[in-house]
């Protein structure tokens, strides 16, 4: 299916960004799901229904840690980190999910199916399906699947069926072109439950309005430790869900510094121009022949040549700041976290937690930065093993 073509609506717009860009049969089915959004998105009902599973299952509130050994070797701004590693599964994602799955139920569907690149998104999509007892089917593209085996295996022992995808290069983009195809044909009884604050319109909107949660509680949080608003908030963007919802509750606060980071090697705010890719419009990397340039990066879930809409604009319009870190960079502050708190951030998180004690520095002590620590690292203590034996 192609993506890139057809109509535009005028809704979902952030600035010039966002939209959607899809065939009409898939545009039908964007406009139900926006209706049914609209409808729960200030239902008290729902929000009560959104709150429990979030405080029962996810365990939350999770709390805003104030690293004071990492800010004692760092110098300057207090450096607090906002816990999302200690949510059930140990990462954000399980905040997005939860509210799409619940939307899914009271759109009466008894089918999920979602894509997933190196298997987190697919993994926290199993889990609520296995929890909600509604059927799941995961994309994967058929490389992802070989190299991120024991994702696959931990998607089926949640009762998932994975698909492996063998069309086009057996990568991300292929499973997601199987799933909207999945979607158009399933409609009636389907859910596309989408991992990141990106894709057509409504999915941008309600991800954010789910992820924001973060900030909501991280705002109370250091108005109680500090009696004022964090000097910056700092967060990783890969599809930019885990920043948007750190960034929410601040964004009207224009004292507030907002800073994204990317990863040197995939760097689509700092580097990329407008663009549609996957049916919406965003800052895009792009190669010479114009196509969405492949990227990599040590953390796979900042891997990725697009961003959500509104960070976009809010890079454009320059209410946000959007910075690089390296690989080495990221890799040399999972250490430092790991051993001045005893707390092993994601390899993404990282990315954060490096521009944060570089920010630090700058500041005097008496301001403080919220980093988002968006999720756990021991994923990713084999891949650090083996990249440190290499050293
Ligand atoms: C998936 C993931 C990310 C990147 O996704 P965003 O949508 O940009 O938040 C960041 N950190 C962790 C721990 C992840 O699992």
């Amino acid at each position: 299916m192609n993506m890139l073509s057809e109509k535009t609506v005028s809704k979902g717009y952030y600035g010039d960004f966002g939209g959607s860009f899809v065939p009409e049969d898939l545009q039908k089915v964007m406009d139900h799901l926006e209706g049914q959004f609209l409808k729960v998105q200030d239902d008290p009902k729902f929000n009560e229904e959104f709150r429990y599973y979030l405080r029962e299952y996810v365990g939350r509130e999770n709390p805003l840690t104030f690293a004071e050994n990492l800010t004692r070797v760092t110098g300057g701004a207090k450096l607090y980190l906002k816990r999302e590693d200690l949510n059930h599964t140990g990462a954000h994602k399980i905040n997005n999910v939860v509210g799409q799955i619940l939307l899914a139920k009271r759109m009466g569907v008894n089918r999920v199916i979602a894509e997933t690149g190196a298997g987190q998104h697919g993994v926290a999509t199993a889990t609520v399906c296995a929890m909600f007892g509604i059927e799941c089917v995961i994309y994967m593209g058929k490389l992802d699947t070989e190299r991120q085996a024991l994702n696959v295996f931990r998607m089926e022992l949640l009762g998932a069926k994975v698909v492996a995808v063998e069309k086009g290069q057996g990568r991300l983009k292929d499973a997601v072109d199987e799933a909207l195809a999945d979607l158009v044909q399933n409609h009636k009884d389907t859910f596309y439950l989408l991992g990141s604050a990106v894709g057509p319109h409504p999915y941008p909107t309600m991800v954010k309005h789910f992820q924001s949660v973060i900030s909501e509680e991280s705002k109370r949080q250091i108005l109680e430790k500090e009696g004022k608003l964090p000097a910056a908030v700092i967060a990783c963007t890969g599809g930019g869900s885990n920043a948007i919802g750190a960034f929410a509750h601040y964004i009207d606060e224009p004292e507030v510094r907002l800073v994204g980071v990317e990863p040197s090697e995939a760097p689509t705010l700092s580097e990329g121009v407008p663009a549609v890719i996957h049916g919406f419009k965003c800052l895009t990397l792009l190669d010479e022949k114009g196509e969405p340039k492949p990227t990599y990066s040590i953390a796979a879930g900042l891997d990725y040549p697009g961003v959500g809409p509104e960070h976009s604009f809010l890079k454009v319009s320059g209410r946000a700041e959007y910075v690089t870190i390296s690989g080495s960079e990221a890799l040399e502050a999972f250490q430092i976290l790991s051993r001045t708190e005893g707390i092993i951030p994601a390899l993404e998180s990282s990315h954060a937690v490096a521009h944060a004690i570089k920010l630090a520095k700058e500041l005097p002590d008496s301001e403080s930065i919220i980093i988002n620590l968006s999720g756990r690292g021991d994923k990713d203590v084999e891949q650090v093993f083996n990249m440190l034996k290499k050293e």
